[in-house]
């Protein structure tokens, strides 16, 4: 059984105050099994890090994106190597906002994964299909496609130490969620792609559902046979609804 995985994209949001009273809130709440990792801008990742350990709070930190390279001149590039020098254990890559807003095209995500993978972080790799492709019937076929060039350069086993993350882009930030069912068919497409390389690699990734998850609608994503956890954008920005995300993929039996 995968143990769920809920992960904060803090996106550029926060400062050193909202991180003090986001900290503050998360140590009031009970301890949850749910593994949960939260990616604040780069500049503050220390900083969170700092507090979360003065604080024994079990959150592991992750940035939201790094380098296609390994070090140089980069001017204002960040590589995996430093993200992993500061104690960052994962990364987040492919977001839709990154594919759309600064070209990054499947063979450039590609490549920050073998960089990521090298320097150990486990990637938390993004695909999804614009509004025009679903309406198009290409969900799949593109979905699949992401997935492909991701597996073609780390392999199915890497990438099952961190994670896949569903994001359709007419659900990031719109407050239009994918129904249960229309996440868990394409979650199950992706398993099944993964599957054809490695099946024990399949049955071990956690296929995360992200776009305008909040506390309202996570049980029903999470009790999906595929649905692994989530990637919570502005709902993690507040520690209560983050908490009561993770909460809600807390399956019954582990509970009892
Ligand atoms: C995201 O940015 O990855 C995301 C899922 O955002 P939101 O939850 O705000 O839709």
């Amino acid at each position: 059984m995968r143990n769920p995985l809920i992960v904060a994209n803090w996106k550029m949001n926060g400062s050193l105050e909202a991180i003090d009273q986001w900290v503050k809130e998360f140590t009031t709440f009970n301890p949850l099994l749910t593994e949960m990792v939260v990616c604040p801008p780069f500049v503050y990742l220390n900083d969170f890090r700092t507090r979360l350990l003065t604080n024994a709070l079990d959150i592991s930190v992750g940035a939201q994106n790094c380098s296609t390279e390994e070090m140089g001149a980069f001017t204002g590039e960040v590589s995996a190597g430093m993200l992993s020098d500061t104690g960052c254990q994962w990364v987040i890559l492919g977001h839709s906002e990154r594919r759309m807003l600064y070209g990054e095209t499947n063979e450039i995500v590609a490549r920050k994964a073998v960089q990521a993978v090298n320097a150990g972080l486990k990637p938390i790799v993004c695909v999804g299909e614009t509004l025009e492709q679903r309406e198009a019937g290409k969900t799949t076929e593109v979905v699949l496609s992401q997935l492909n060039s991701i597996l073609d350069a780390i392999g199915a086993q890497e990438l099952s130490k961190g994670a896949l993350a569903y994001e359709p882009v007419w659900a990031i930030g719109t407050g239009k969620t994918a129904t249960p069912d229309q996440a868990q068919a394409v979650h199950e497409a992706l398993r099944v792609g993964v599957e054809s390389r490695d099946s024990l690699a399949a049955s071990a990734l956690r296929i995360l559902y992200g776009g305008s998850v909040k506390p309202s609608n996570a049980a029903k994503l999470f009790a999906c046979a595929d649905i692994d956890g989530g990637l919570i954008g502005g709902a993690s920005l507040k520690a209560s609804d983050f908490y009561a995300i993770a909460q809600a993929s807390v399956v019954p039996d582990v509970i009892s």
